[in-house]
């Protein structure tokens, strides 16, 4: 998927999503540090559909608000599109957010008031697009979430599924680069969920979108095309899963990680190519 630089920011378009270099991340509590994150190198390219496990504390959380620059890593560099932004000024890091990631959380996070669709022109209103277009192309999202006939509808008229489909709608409507989601079935049904990891992948195969989720669950991680686990701060392992493979069997070339090796692009030699649907 191309997208276009955000006027300002030079575009290094180069194939890659995100990429992370020896990343870590450490919490000041109560005069004590709290590692969360002791050296994370990974890169995902444009269109590379991944889940990102691992036990409660691992870290996970803390590697999504990262990769979504949400935060700052202690140390370490995040690149986005090729771009180094661990020097960008907050200003410039919140555009760069706001035009190359999409966010869609557990818990949704939509304007109970407000309707479908000027809760996915939201973030098109921060871009300074005007009313019109606004419209246009929020509407459009909807129609890709197919919730095209649920435009007026307030979140509470909706579905935990359809809700969910109104985030993820959102997080489109910027065309990003990257689609992050962080238990995005962790409070749905079972149909529900389906429905939403069913228009996630969707849009991951038609736009080209890169899609990487956090999840607890076996069963939603074991649908992506590359596993990460993370474990206490680390990423563990690092599984390309081939679905081109016959016979009903799913070949899987899994590489353990090991977090003592030096990490200087590790996680570019580690990454297995993975093949499309
Ligand atoms: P996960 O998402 O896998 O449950 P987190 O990224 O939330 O893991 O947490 C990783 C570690 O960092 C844990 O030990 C957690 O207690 C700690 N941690 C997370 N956020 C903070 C914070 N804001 N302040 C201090 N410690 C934190």
């Amino acid at each position: 998927m191309s997208t276009q630089g955000s006027g300002t920011l030079p575009s290094a378009d180069n194939g890659t999503a995100i990429e992370a270099r020896d990343v870590r991340k450490v919490y000041h509590l109560d005069g004590l540090e709290v590692p969360a994150l002791r050296g994370v190198t990974l890169r995902v390219d444009e269109g590379e559909y991944v889940a990102i496990t691992g036990p409660s504390g691992s870290g996970k959380s803390t590697l999504m608000h990262l990769l979504g620059c949400l935060d700052r890593p202690s140390s370490g560099t995040l690149l986005i599109g090729g771009r180094d932004i661990t020097r960008l000024g907050d200003a410039d890091l919140a555009r760069l957010r706001n035009s190359e990631i999409g966010f869609v959380f557990q818990a949704f996070q939509l304007l109970a008031r407000t309707p479908a669709v000027d809760n996915v022109a939201l973030p098109l209103v921060y871009r300074g697009v005007g009313r019109a277009e606004r419209r246009r192309r929020a509407t459009a999202a909807l129609e890709a979430v197919n919730l095209g006939h649920r435009m007026r509808h307030r979140p509470t008229q909706l579905s935990g599924g359809e809700q969910q489909r109104v985030a993820i709608a959102r997080a489109l409507v910027t065309q990003p680069r990257i689609l992050l989601a962080d238990e995005p079935t962790g409070n749905l049904d079972t149909t529900n969920g389906e429905e939403v990891m069913a228009i996630l992948e969707h849009l991951n195969r038609e736009s080209g979108v890169a899609v990487v989720l956090v999840t607890h669950e076996a069963e939603i991680a074991a649908r992506a095309r590359r596993l990460i686990r993370v474990r206490d701060g680390l990423v563990v392992e690092d599984t390309a899963v081939d679905r081109t493979a016959t016979a009903g069997r799913t070949a899987v070339d899994k590489t353990a990680v090991d977090p003592t090796a030096d990490s200087a692009g590790g996680g570019a030699a580690l990454r297995a190519e993975v093949a499309g649907p």
